[in-house]
């Protein structure tokens, strides 16, 4: 893992632009850092007992998985989640995706590795691979935050990225009135496989939200359906968000 060094033009474009707070959207103080020290407080991180395949919390050590993903298994190995999906977070990636704040991926992606670096390299994924949008969109807002969030990780883990793994063929509709069989294949049509470096069997999917895992889940089955031996996945938000 990559020590982030400061270099002089850091300093100098943190003096020209000062960097905004992922949370309260306000100029960080100190400077240097990513975050206010109060605001992080309003974030919460994935805290222990939590499920070995989504990463969402659970409530007792008793139980391995959550009740999502023993009831329907999985395909992925493990999602790396780092925080619940609150409010706080919440409007922290809705700023991202619609408001282009991309700079507070800076702090997800580096708050990421420093929690699950050293197992993401562990798996030893050959790539990483953002979860895609659909064309439309990303025309309208002019980057996808996940292939943003997984440059970051790779740069920092020293990992490729392959931003053309996995294709986005359609745009999906509103997905909230459907049971999680319908999203799934509703999803499944909605990816296509992409390419891959040769030879590539580990997978680290990256994408900023898990709410029900429908979309992992579709990706990890092209991934594997082109070859892929195994598929984790790293979001920084996990949870329905209510
Ligand atoms: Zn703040
Ligand atoms: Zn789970």
């Amino acid at each position: 893992m990559k020590k982030e060094r400061k270099t002089y033009a850091d300093r100098l474009i943190g003096l020209i632009f000062p960097r905004r707070c992922p949370v309260c959207g306000g100029i960080v103080l100190p400077r240097g850092e990513l975050i206010c020290p109060d605001c992080v407080k309003k974030l919460s991180p994935v805290k222990q007992p939590f499920c070995k395949c989504c990463g969402k919390e659970v409530e007792s050590d008793r139980f391995e998985y959550c009740f999502d993903c023993s009831r329907h298994p999985k395909s992925f190995r493990q999602n790396f989640a780092l925080l619940n999906y609150n409010d706080a977070a919440k409007r922290s990636m809705a700023a991202v995706k619609y408001k282009n704040k991309r700079e507070y991926l800076d702090f997800y992606s580096q708050a990421a590795c420093r929690r699950f670096g050293r197992q993401i390299l562990r798996a030893k994924p050959d790539v990483i691979v953002p979860v895609p949008v659909h064309a439309s969109r990303l025309r309208s807002r002019g980057f996808n935050q996940a292939q943003v969030l997984a440059e970051k990780i790779g740069r920092n883990l020293g990992i490729a990225v392959c931003p053309e793994g996995l294709k986005r063929i359609r745009r999906t509709l509103p997905q909230k009135e459907l049971d999680s069989a319908q999203r799934l294949h509703n999803l499944q049509k909605a990816f296509g496989p992409g390419s891959l470096p040769d030879g590539t069997e580990t997978v680290l999917l990256v994408d900023d939200i898990y709410t029900t895992g429908s979309t992992l889940e579709a990706c990890t089955r092209i991934l594997l359906s082109m070859g892929v031996k195994a598929v984790y996945g790293l979001t920084i938000c996990v949870g329905r968000g209510v």
